[in-house]
């Protein structure tokens, strides 16, 4: 198995279950480096970055992007995940220093997430229109939100089970993923029964990883059950965005001249940030000026 952020699909040999798993450390890492995130954040958007990737990947047959949003009533504000089913996907959350601990001092997702609000789901094909569903927030926690999007908005029954685990001091990332399991046409009503009852009885998915599992081997212990086939492996997940100098002067440039001419009088220059990567992006007054001829 890599080291690196990778992803696994699986199927039982019966054909009664699909599941698909990813290990997303350091695409993970790399988002609260470029957010600067809380404890808290990291975890919330952590878990969503792999639910995105585990949605895109499930539910998108064709080349394309799903962006998953969790807009919750909690102090987080938004969470949005870009993903792509080429193993890329980035994300951002609109208050990214806040942090909610519970009593024992452990991070408290549901509170800082929001237990009202919306998970809405869009997906674009590149070739047809895109698709847009939303359901209401249930629980706060991710993993169950998107599992209720599934089942209302796709009719799909699906387990769903995500974690980030930190460094405790420094709240480096040192364990993160998820796995998605399907129940296929094939299965028998005691198939799904078996499944629910194991599916109840695991340890939350960072501990699963923390305990030294490789994420085929936790598909494996979710279907202990069956006999299970690995089906295909994906290496090279990661945080990706395109955004660019060069979109940055492409929008600017396509301002109009008295939207420029008022840039240059009342601060000199252009500035950017992207939201999803937090690169920054400027533009000179000479190059401003350029705009104008
Ligand atoms: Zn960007």
């Amino acid at each position: 198995m890599p080291e690196s952020d990778h992803l696994v699909r699986a199927i039982t040999k019966n054909n009664a279950f699909r599941a698909i798993a990813v290990s997303t450390r350091d695409l993970t890492e790399e988002a609260r480096q470029r957010h600067n995130l809380s404890h808290t954040a990291v975890v919330a958007l952590g878990r969503t970055l792999a639910c995105g990737l585990l949605l895109c990947y499930t539910l998108k047959k064709t080349k394309g992007h799903l962006t998953l949003k969790l807009k919750g009533d909690g102090p987080l504000g938004s969470i949005i995940v870009d993903s792509s089913n080429e193993g890329t996907v980035r994300g951002y959350i609109s208050n990214p220093q806040v942090e909610v601990f519970d009593k024992k001092g452990y991070v408290d997702i549901d509170k800082a997430i929001g237990k009202t609000g919306y998970v809405h789901v869009i997906y674009d094909n590149e070739d047809s229109m895109p698709y847009q569903g939303s359901v209401e927030i249930i629980s706060g926690e991710v993993a169950d939100d998107v599992v209720n999007y599934l089942a209302r908005s796709e009719q799909i029954p699906s387990f769903l089970s995500c974690g980030v685990y930190l460094e405790p001091k420094t709240g480096k990332v040192l364990h993160a993923g998820g796995m998605l399991i399907q129940a296929l046409p094939e299965a028998k009503e005691e198939d799904i029964k078996v499944v629910e009852e194991t599916l109840s009885k695991l340890d939350p998915y960072s501990l699963l990883l923390r305990s030294g599992l490789t994420i085929d081997k936790t598909i494996k212990k979710g279907l202990s059950d069956f006999e299970v086939e690995i089906v295909s492996e994906f290496e090279g997940l990661c945080f990706y965005c395109g955004c660019s100098q060069k979109k940055f002067e492409d929008a600017i440039g396509g301002l109009s001249k008295d939207e420029i001419s008022n840039i240059i009088e009342t601060i000199g220059y252009a500035e950017g940030r992207c939201h999803f990567c937090n690169n920054k992006y400027l533009i000179k007054k000479e190059q401003l000026e350029k705009y104008l001829n």
